[in-house]
């Protein structure tokens, strides 16, 4: 176990039987993230940290529910006053798990969903860079990543999504996804294909007229940091009206892929606002304000485990990486 992991433990543990804990949650908006509700990491996953069993899923949502007052994205939107303990659930990726598992379960603990999708995913036409990046790292290790990005310091899947990816300019980008597709032995289209990992045109559908938002996640999961005016025309605009046309219903957020608010550009707000966009969200962990920025609505990424944790993560930690973070 990681020292981080037994802080979280020790922390959680004293916090959570405090008698005055309830007071911390209340007013500001809450919003956490979830991405691949499923038994098990395959070669495609493991290692992303995106995978998470589906009743550890519902005893989330369980918890989130007792707790908290779960809104709709409309109702976040719609400027009236939030409830006393506001809190929105997303989930981003494009995974076909959302409708074989998550909305269900959702649907039967009435829980309202936002679900970010990366248009270019859908009917499995091609792998997802970073399910790319899984296979070569789970199949043929990670030193292949290594000489495939000439970085030989690369230390996992995290640090190579985290510090090499950011830096690449959009060509470059290309460049080593083609070096990863040489690598695995493929373009990443049979593998997608066989795999069926991602949502169908059908089963979006079916999503968003059960009432689950469909929100933009950009075409192919980029670094938006990354992109000019005609990249987010087509990474991110011309992405959000495909879904549109899948769903026929209106695109109206965008969560940003790898959360960064570096990645949220002046020249892509701009973009987005002109487009009738109204809400950006980010996965920085950090807080909310009683009246949120809607342009930069943070995140928790949820993880297994007991709720005393879950709510340390919810509660505890954003504070603690907003106190920490430079001015
Ligand atoms: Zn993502």
């Amino acid at each position: 176990m990681t020292s981080h992991r037994i802080l979280r433990k020790a922390i959680s543990h004293v916090a959570w039987s405090l008698p005055t804990r309830d007071r911390l949650a209340r007013r500001a908006l809450r919003c956490v993230l979830f991405h691949h509700i499923w038994p098990a990491e395959d070669e495609l996953t493991a290692g992303l940290r995106v995978t998470l069993h589906p009743e550890e899923f519902a005893d989330r949502l369980r918890f989130l529910g007792r707790h908290y007052d779960l809104l709709t994205l409309s109702e976040l939107l719609s400027g009236s006053p939030l409830p006393d303990r506001p809190l929105l659930v997303t989930i981003d990726d494009t995974y076909r798990s959302v409708v074989m598992t998550a909305a269900p379960v959702a649907r039967e603990l009435k829980v309202p969903l936002v679900c970010f999708v990366n248009s270019s995913l859908i009917d499995n036409a091609r792998l997802s860079f970073d399910n790319l990046a899984a296979y070569v790292a789970n199949t043929q290790g990670i030193g292949l990543i290594r000489r495939a990005a000439d970085d030989a310091s690369i230390r996992d899947l995290q640090d190579l999504f985290e510090r090499y990816l950011p830096a690449l300019t959009m060509s470059q980008r290309r460049a080593f996804e083609q070096r990863l597709q040489e690598s695995a032995g493929s373009d990443g289209a049979h593998l997608a294909s066989a795999a069926q990992l991602y949502l169908s045109t059908a089963e979006l559908r079916s999503l968003a007229e059960s009432g689950v938002e469909i929100g933009n996640h950009t075409a192919t999961h980029v670094h938006c940091r990354a992109l000019d005016q005609s990249g987010i025309m087509a990474e991110v605009i011309e992405a959000g009206r495909l879904l549109e046309t899948y769903t026929g219903k209106p695109v109206r957020s965008l969560s940003l892929p790898y959360g960064a608010r570096r990645d949220a550009t002046p020249l892509l707000l701009s973009v987005l606002r002109d487009e009738g966009y109204q809400a950006v969200f980010l996965v920085e962990a950090g807080v909310n304000r009683a009246i949120p920025d809607l342009w930069a609505i943070e995140r928790v990424a949820m993880r297994a485990g007991p709720d005393r944790e879950t709510w340390f993560d919810l509660e505890i930690k954003p504070r603690w990486e907003e106190w920490r973070r430079p001015a």
